[in-house]
């Protein structure tokens, strides 16, 4: 054998021999797994506080750009929102019309429902006139 094989062939049994007991010590010991992790830790809680600073003014930037198109969406479309409101107040009000309206003839409308077919009729007839039955 040649001396610059015979180096190449100790330095790769070497480095066998360190990879396979860092791999058994992981593997068997509890000391040596919780180190390693604590080690993962420490650096991912460095990692951290060096991006804190980047993440806020991210943050902050995003918040900005949100709250300035949002602002130019409303300029720009403060006709149409307008109307969006005024239509909307219109149903409602349309709405509470119809339920104020559907109160006031439960209490004091002239008209019962058919306990037969279940639709409107008048308050005092003898017989539904939509199927006839007897009231
Ligand atoms: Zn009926």
């Amino acid at each position: 054998m040649s001396g610059g094989f015979m180096i190449f062939f100790i330095v790769g049994i070497a480095l066998f021999i360190f990879i396979f007991t860092y791999v058994m010590m992981i593997m068997f010991s509890p000391k040596a797994r919780s180190k390693i992790i604590a080690r993962q830790v420490k650096s991912l809680r460095g990692a951290t506080d060096m991006s804190k600073d980047d993440i806020e003014e991210m943050l902050t930037n995003l918040s900005g750009a949100s709250i300035n198109s949002k602002k130019r969406i409303l300029d720009e479309n403060e006709d149409t929102l307008k109307d969006i409101k005024d239509a909307e107040a219109r149903i409602n009000k349309d709405a509470i019309k119809e339920t104020a309206g559907a109160v006031k003839e439960g209490l004091f409308g002239s008209t019962v429902y058919c306990k037969h077919c279940g639709k409107q009729i008048d308050k005092d007839s003898k017989y539904c006139k939509h199927c006839g039955g007897e009231l």
